[in-house]
């Protein structure tokens, strides 16, 4: 029984890798250091300074050719599952510059899984019409030290909080959820979102890597005839850089922000490694980010981590680092 247990854990948690192409940034013919393994197509290579290779083994590998349409179809069956009632959080998790935001939301051009899930929900939705009415709703989020901000709110400088009910359920008082009935008002919504995410920084790239971006969908089913309710829960986040910040060069702003990412981020990693070994005591108090999304994490919710990497050398130690990470939780 206790090995059905792990393996059905197993089937709850994944980690999956994508390696971003070589860009302008990278400089001219930048040295790759990044392989896929010829025998197995989901263990990444990586050759570090000391030109040594080690090998990590995911669930899934993303080499940089892969498509934003060939990403999701891997993340589609996940998706689907909020239908039937389950709750399911995807994290992109990287260093700055890795891909994250465009794994998440990419160019409007060819949109990532922020855009694809809606797309795929309003399908599901529409498929099982006959039988179900389902209503779709989505609320924006950011983390930013340790704050949570509604960045659908007519004053988005309003700090939430996240409160327990008498029910055990968590709820986030004041929180703006918005109806959506087609990839219109999604695109809508995502672009308010974003407005008021840019009004509180002058350097927007620079401030939305260090904070967490978090896009919740709630999808509450009913049945025609027999009144059945099912609610389920997708979050889609795309977290703050995973860079480290040396001490030495940040001022004292610079230095909070670093200590209240790290912390969020080994937080998440403590919880997800914890669910994994089965841990009576899971730590979700320990940051925002894991208190938000606790009803989300555990149980029989479906956890997919990708970790996003750059293929040079030149980010070599920070790719070991967040494959570290991905070792860990997986
Ligand atoms: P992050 O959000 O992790 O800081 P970005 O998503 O902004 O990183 O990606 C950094 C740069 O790399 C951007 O210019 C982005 O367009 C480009 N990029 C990332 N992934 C891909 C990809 N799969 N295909 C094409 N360009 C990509
Ligand atoms: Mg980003």
């Amino acid at each position: 029984k206790y090995h059905n247990e792990l393996v059905e854990l197993k089937g709850n948690i994944r980690v999956f890798c994508r390696v971003r192409p070589v860009i302008k940034e990278d400089g001219i013919s930048p040295h790759t250091v990044l392989t896929a393994d010829v025998d197995d197509e989901d263990v990444l290579v990586v050759e570090n300074s000391k030109g040594r290779t080690q090998q990590f083994d995911v669930d899934k590998l993303f080499l940089p050719e892969m498509s934003q349409e060939k990403v999701f179809d891997e993340v589609k069956a996940l998706v689907t599952s909020c239908v039937d009632g389950y709750h399911v959080c995807i994290f992109a998790y990287g260093q700055t510059g890795s891909g994250k935001t465009y794994t998440m939301e990419g160019p409007s051009s060819d949109p990532g899984i922020n855009q694809r899930a809606l797309a795929l929900l309003f399908e599901q939705a529409a498929d099982r019409s006959t039988d179900w009415s389902f209503d779709i709703k989505v609320s924006v989020l950011e983390i930013y030290n340790e704050t949570v901000r509604d960045l659908l709110s007519s004053d988005p400088s309003d700090k939430l909080d996240i409160k327990l009910n008498q029910d055990g359920n968590l709820h986030v008082p004041g929180l703006s959820w918005v109806q959506v009935k087609n990839v219109n008002e999604v695109n809508q919504t995502f672009e308010l979102g974003h407005q008021n995410r840019a009004t509180a920084s002058t350097n927007m790239n620079e401030y939305s890597s260090r904070s967490h971006a978090l896009l919740c969908v709630e999808v509450t089913g009913l049945n025609r005839t027999t009144g059945a309710k099912t609610l389920g829960k997708l979050h889609l986040v795309d977290l703050a850089g995973s860079e480290r910040v040396s001490k030495s060069g940040a001022d004292g702003a610079r230095l909070k922000e670093a200590q209240s990412i790290n912390k969020s981020l080994s937080a998440l990693g403590d919880v997800i490694a914890a669910l994994r070994s089965r841990q009576n005591f899971v730590p979700y108090r320990n940051s925002k980010l894991t208190y938000l999304l606790q009803e989300s994490l555990g149980g029989d919710s479906k956890v997919l981590m990708i970790v996003q990497v750059a293929p040079v050398e030149r980010h070599v130690n920070e790719t070991l680092c967040s494959l570290n990470f991905a070792q860990r939780v997986r």
